[in-house]
C-alpha cells in the first residue's frame, strides 16, 4: 500500500523552511540563528514564579496586559498591537490575512505579492503554503532593496528591515516610497532586528493605514525559548489579524510567555544595556575582520553578513565548525560566498576573529 496517499494533495505544495543547525554532538559558540548572547532579564524569573500558580487556568485570549505593555513600549494604544506565539506565527497570518487574494481589483489574485530575491526564507514557504502568488525583486549588487523596483501592481508587500540575512537596512524616506505607491495594499515591514541600530516605523503608525510593523522579543529581548511575537498598525488591520487568530488557535501565548515578556518589555535598562553591547562588539568585530581582507555589509542587526576576498564562504564555514563556531552559510545564488555570523559576546567574537585570522590569510 503506497502510504503516501494518507496527505493531502495540498501536501505537495509544501517546502518546510529549514532552521539554522542545532548539532548535539558537542558544545558549540551557536552564532547561526541571531538569537541573543545574553540572558533575559532577572525579573522575569519573579513574573514566571508568581504566574506558576495560574497555570490551571486558561491565558487571555486577547493577551491585554502584554498589549499594553507593548502599546507603552511603542507609544501607541493596546488596539494597535497584536501577539502570537513568536513572530513566525504573526507573519504567518500576516499572509493569510493580506496576501494574494485581494478584494481591491476586479481579478482577485491576479497581482503577485512582491518580497525581495535574498530575505527571510520563511516568506516563500507561507506564500506556499497559503497559495499565495509572490514575485521576488533583486535586491542591487550592494544587497539593498530598491523602492522603485517594487513599483508594480501587487497585492502587498514585505520584506525585513533590516533585511536578513544581508543586515542592511532601509530608510523612512525609502520606506514611505513602497507605502504610497502600494497605498491599496498591505505594506508589512519585518522589524525583528530593529533594535540593533535601525529607525523603526512605529511613530509613522498613525499616518498609513496600509502599514503593518511586525516584531519579536526573541532577539531584542533574549526570549528565543519563550516564542512572543506582535505586530503593530491601525485597528483595522489588528482586528483582521484577530480574526484568523480565531480561525486557528484562541490562545496562542501563554501565560508564562506573557508574564516573561511584560517583565522583560519593562526592564528598559536591561534592554538598553545589552542591545547597546551587541552594538559595541558588532562594531568591533567588523573593524578586525575587515583588516583580515573580508568584505561586510552595512549591518543594523545583531548579524553581519560577510565574505572573504579569496576563501569561499564553504570552506570557512567547514573551519569554523571544526573549531566549534556554528554560523549560517546558504547554498543559494548570489549568496553562497557568504557567511551570516550572529554577534555574540566580546569573547566569541574574538575568538571567531582569530579562528578567521588562520583560515582567511
Ligand atoms: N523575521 C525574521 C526576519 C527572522 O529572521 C526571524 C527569525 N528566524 C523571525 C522573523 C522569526 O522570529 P521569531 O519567530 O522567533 O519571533
Amino acid at each position: 500500500m503506497d502510504k503516501t496517499t494518507f496527505t493531502a494533495a495540498r501536501m505537495d505544495r509544501l517546502t518546510p523552511y529549514v532552521a539554522g543547525e542545532q548539532p548535539k554532538d558537542k558544545q558549540y559558540i551557536k552564532l547561526n540563528t541571531n538569537e541573543n548572547p545574553y540572558p533575559p532579564s532577572p525579573s522575569i524569573k519573579d513574573a514566571i514564579l508568581s504566574e506558576l500558580e495560574n497555570l490551571y487556568l486558561y491565558p487571555d485570549p486577547d493577551s491585554f496586559k502584554l498589549r499594553e505593555a507593548i502599546a507603552s513600549d511603542c507609544g501607541v494604544s493596546p488596539e494597535y498591537v497584536f501577539c502570537g506565539n513568536g513572530s513566525d506565527e504573526v507573519l504567518s497570518f500576516v499572509f493569510y490575512a493580506f496576501f494574494g487574494d485581494n478584494r481591491l481589483n476586479d481579478r482577485p489574485n491576479a497581482e503577485p505579492m512582491l518580497f525581495p530575491d535574498i530575505t527571510y526564507s520563511f516568506y516563500p514557504v507561507y506564500a506556499a503554503f497559503y497559495n499565495i502568488l509572490y514575485k521576488t525583486i533583486p535586491l542591487d549588487e550592494n544587497f539593498r532593496i530598491i523602492p522603485a523596483d517594487y513599483s508594480r501592481p501587487s497585492s502587498g508587500v514585505i520584506f525585513p528591515n533590516p533585511n536578513a540575512p544581508t543586515s542592511v537596512c532601509l530608510e523612512y524616506n525609502e520606506i514611505r516610497e513602497l507605502l504610497e505607491y502600494h497605498k491599496e495594499r498591505v505594506v508589512a515591514v519585518d522589524e525583528a532586528y530593529i533594535a540593533f541600530g535601525g529607525e523603526s516605523m512605529v511613530k509613522y503608525i498613525d499616518k498609513y493605514p496600509n502599514l503593518l510593523i511586525i516584531r519579536t522579543l526573541s532577539k531584542s529581548h533574549s526570549l528565543a525559548g519563550m516564542r512572543v511575537g506582535f505586530a503593530v498598525g491601525q485597528p483595522h488591520l489588528i482586528s483582521a489579524l484577530k480574526r484568523v487568530k480565531d480561525s486557528f488557535n484562541s490562545y496562542p501565548v501563554d501565560r508564562i510567555a506573557a508574564a516573561a515578556a511584560v517583565a522583560a518589555i519593562t526592564d528598559k535598562e536591561y534592554f538598553n544595556k545589552t542591545t547597546a553591547k551587541i552594538i559595541n562588539t558588532r562594531e568591533r568585530f567588523i573593524e578586525n575582520i575587515k583588516e583580515i581582507g573580508f568584505s561586510v555589509s552595512d549591518s543594523k542587526a545583531n548579524f553581519v553578513f560577510i565574505s572573504h576576498k579569496t576563501v569561499k564562504a564553504d570552506i570557512l564555514k567547514a573551519k569554523l565548525t571544526d573549531s566549534g563556531i556554528l554560523v549560517r552559510h546558504f547554498d543559494k545564488p548570489r549568496i553562497n560566498n557568504h557567511l551570516r555570523v550572529t554577534i555574540g559576546t566580546d569573547k566569541d567574537m574574538d575568538y571567531v576573529s582569530e579562528v578567521l585570522r588562520k583560515f582567511a590569510q
